[in-house]
């Protein structure tokens, strides 16, 4: 029997930039949802989400964990019926995490933005907030850190204005700032309001302070104005002047938070316990519930046809994995997200994305710190099964008898990679074990062999990234390896359309060889992928050979043509060629096709691409010409300069390949007091004077 109706779940994830507090926030909220008893300093490697050793010890968050929680809203009084089921969804503060942040926002139906009151929006706010946009996600903005020196609310919710969006709208504001900041004015119900006890767990509502009655008039007036034009009676109301109800207006953001109309903005401290409990209201007021978001569409596996699931325990099961984690006490932890039907253990389900039969076994509900073992689950719940096989992130696990295939999660191709060389052969066999795991993990982490060397090749989104995944091979699977330097994934294409023929005839006595190709090679757009097109007509070459030109010419294209790095965005057409009864198989015409490629693409332009990174660099004003000038030197384009709280903020668009160890770089210029992060952006060509180094390095 369902206990808690679907209406009342929130499946929601904390985000913000590194550092702007969000360990903290959700710290404060573990612990005032009752979840945790104690306050654990972030900085004391406590964090109750943090439990990877790694990044206990980097103070960053890695893996997504969900954490089960529950909470009323303490402006009513804490009314029961007003109670929700908090999932709360970690995501990873870290801009080389991608793959981490977009299968978290993926399976959310609200975010809490957290922004730091003194730097308002950074660099890594606007991605976040782009891949929220980019997933549709609802959110709300806490801006943090009002205590500290040089916060500011107004200035920050200015940022959020300028450079996120025009529908944020202030609906509290601050009582004091800084080394004052001693509460909030709720513009809604027009009180103050204080956080008292040690940990701030009491809430007191009091009247509004008169010297601040007549700012927080004018501020409300600004609200009403934005959150009337959501609700016609709320808007008649405001115009004719009548007395506005407090439900009106809540009813009126929710809908504007639904449909992204509006952003309302909170503030306060996490540190010093100000502010989080109303933040945990607004998840309560303004966040959809399942059944608040359309149907979870997807395609039939076998007839591609689109089907609508409704988040109801009467429809066929369909859910979607979008974490598997290495528990180091129970292994495999595959996290889903039901988005219709229920569960309980012992079911057997179908993987679509895999065509395999999988049987669930036990299924838990974590808590961050413990599980909880569950008999059974609905529509809208995240949880955990155990020991599950082959499934994937990102697959769809589904009814046996009505499958369905959610729509994927698209993570972008690794950027940069290293060799990695076992130092025994025990570490050899742990290694194969250690690299499946993490990969089966990560969808963006890549492992392939040189075919030369018989050298394992690791790929990441950037150098944190591959540190920390060589870190847990050595410590989670006590492995011992060298490694060598980060080189990064070049990639090749073409410029213009060319063809060649591709002919493998031998006459060696007995059956010989016959394998004869035209193929045509034209550019696609960036990202467009490879595209085969067969354009032979009448049988002259017969159909069972095609696929083998395909894949002659998949593989030639993996090889490239100028320094051996996989070619892109390419379509290849076979349009013409011919076959011997006797001499011709398949064998000869994969040599065939790959030949005709190889030569049409040599005469096409070939190119060699490489990644862009998107960098910001915050840095006090009196580096500023150095900096650019180090930029310059490392072939950066400089995107705009400007100023945020005291310090100068340069964003640029560098090639990786010039980045290596910018962080120490950056450090030695500024003394240690610079800052920066990078993302990777896009793939562009390589100058010509520096393909012929890339080129000679590899051969
Ligand atoms: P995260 O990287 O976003 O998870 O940020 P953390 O929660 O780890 O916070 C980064 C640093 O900012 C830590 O030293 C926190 O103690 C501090 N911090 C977090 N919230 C506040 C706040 O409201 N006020 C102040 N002054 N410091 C804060």
């Amino acid at each position: 029997m369902r206990q808690f109706p679907v209406e009342k779940y929130r499946n929601i994830g904390i985000i913000a930039h590194i550092d702007a507090g969000k360990t903290t926030f959700t710290e404060r909220v573990l612990f005032y949802t009752g979840i945790s008893h104690k306050i654990g300093e972030v900085h004391e490697g406590e964090a109750i989400m943090d439990w990877m050793e790694q990044e206990r010890e980097r103070g960053i968050t890695i893996t997504a964990a969900a954490t089960t929680c529950f909470w009323r809203p303490t402006a009513d009084g804490e009314s029961k019926e007003r109670e929700c089921k908090i999932n709360l969804i970690d995501t990873p503060g870290h801009i080389d995490f991608t793959a981490e942040v977009q299968r978290s926002l993926r399976v959310l139906d609200g975010a809490i933005v957290v922004f730091d009151g003194v730097a308002g929006v950074e660099a890594q706010s606007e991605t976040v907030w782009h891949q929220a946009d980019k997933f549709k996600v609802p959110r709300v903005c806490f801006i943090n850190k009002l205590d500290r020196m040089g916060a500011s609310f107004e200035h920050s919710l200015k940022t959020i204005w300028e450079r996120l969006t025009p529908n944020a709208v202030a609906v509290q504001m601050p009582i004091g700032q800084e080394g004052n900041f001693s509460g909030v004015i709720d513009l809604i119900t027009m009180k103050a309001v204080k956080f008292e006890g040690e940990h701030g767990e009491k809430v007191r509502v009091e009247e509004i302070p008169d010297n601040m009655k007549e700012a927080a008039e004018e501020w409300r007036k600004k609200m009403l104005e934005k959150v009337a034009a959501e609700d016609h009676e709320l808007l008649e109301h405001y115009l004719e002047g009548k007395a506005i109800e407090i439900e009106q207006i809540r009813r009126a953001i929710r809908k504007g938070v639904i449909d992204y109309q509006v952003i309302p903005v909170f503030c306060g401290s996490a540190l010093k316990n100000k502010g989080v409990q109303l933040a945990l209201d607004a998840v309560v007021y303004y966040f959809p519930s399942p059944i608040d978001a359309p149907p979870i569409r997807g395609r039939d596996p076998k007839t591609e046809e689109i089907i609508d699931r409704k988040p109801d325990d009467d429809e066929s099961f369909s859910a979607l994995a979008f974490k598997v984690a290495t528990d180091p006490f129970v292994g495999a932890l595959t996290y889903f997200r039901i988005y219709s039907g229920k569960l309980a253990p012992g079911t057997t389900l179908f993987n679509s994305a895999n065509g395999k039969k999988i049987r669930i076994g036990r299924i838990v509900r974590m808590h961050a710190n413990h599980r909880e073992e569950v008999e059974e689950l609905y529509a809208g719940d995240i949880a955990a099964a155990i020991g599950l096989k082959e499934v994937e992130t990102g697959h769809t696990i589904c009814d046996p008898d009505n499958p369905i295939i959610l729509e994927k999660i698209i993570f972008p191709e690794p950027v940069i990679s290293i060799r990695i060389e076992p130092k025994t052969k025990a570490d050899q066999e742990k290694l194969g074990l250690a690299l499946k795991k993490l990969a089966e993990e990560d969808p963006t982490f890549k492992i392939k062999t040189d075919e030369e060397t018989a050298e394992t090749i690791i790929s990441g989104m950037g150098e944190l990234h591959l540190e920390i995944l060589v870190d847990r091979m050595k410590k989670e699977f006590k492995m011992e390896a060298n490694v060598g330097r980060p080189q990064v994934a070049y990639k090749e294409t073409i410029l213009e359309t060319a063809e060649a023929e591709g002919k493998y005839i031998r006459q060696s006595g007995g059956r010989g060889q016959y394998g004869h190709t035209w193929v045509r090679v034209s550019p696609r757009k960036a990202g467009e992928g490879f595209l085969f097109v067969d354009e032979i007509k009448g049988g002259i070459i017969p159909k069972e050979y095609i696929p083998a030109v395909r894949k002659g010419i998949e593989e030639a294209m993996d090889r490239g043509v100028i320094a051996g790095y996989p070619m892109v965005d390419i379509e290849a057409a076979l349009y013409d060629g011919s076959f011997h009864e006797v001499d011709s198989s398949e064998a000869a015409f994969k040599i065939a096709g790959s030949m005709a490629f190889q030569a049409a693409a040599k005469s096409a332009k070939p190119r060699l691409l490489e990644p862009i990174m998107r960098l910001e660099v915050s840095i006090p004003e009196e580096f500023f010409g150095d900096i650019i000038g180090d930029l310059n030197a490392r072939r950066g384009r400089i995107k705009e300069s400007f100023d945020r709280a005291l310090l100068k903020v340069i964003e640029a668009f560098v090639p990786l390949a010039e980045m290596f160890g910018y962080a120490t770089s950056l450090r030695s210029i500024t003394h240690g007091r610079g800052a920066s992060t990078m993302e990777f952006s896009h793939y562009e060509q390589v100058p010509h004077n520096i393909t012929q180094g890339i080129i000679e390095a590899r051969t």
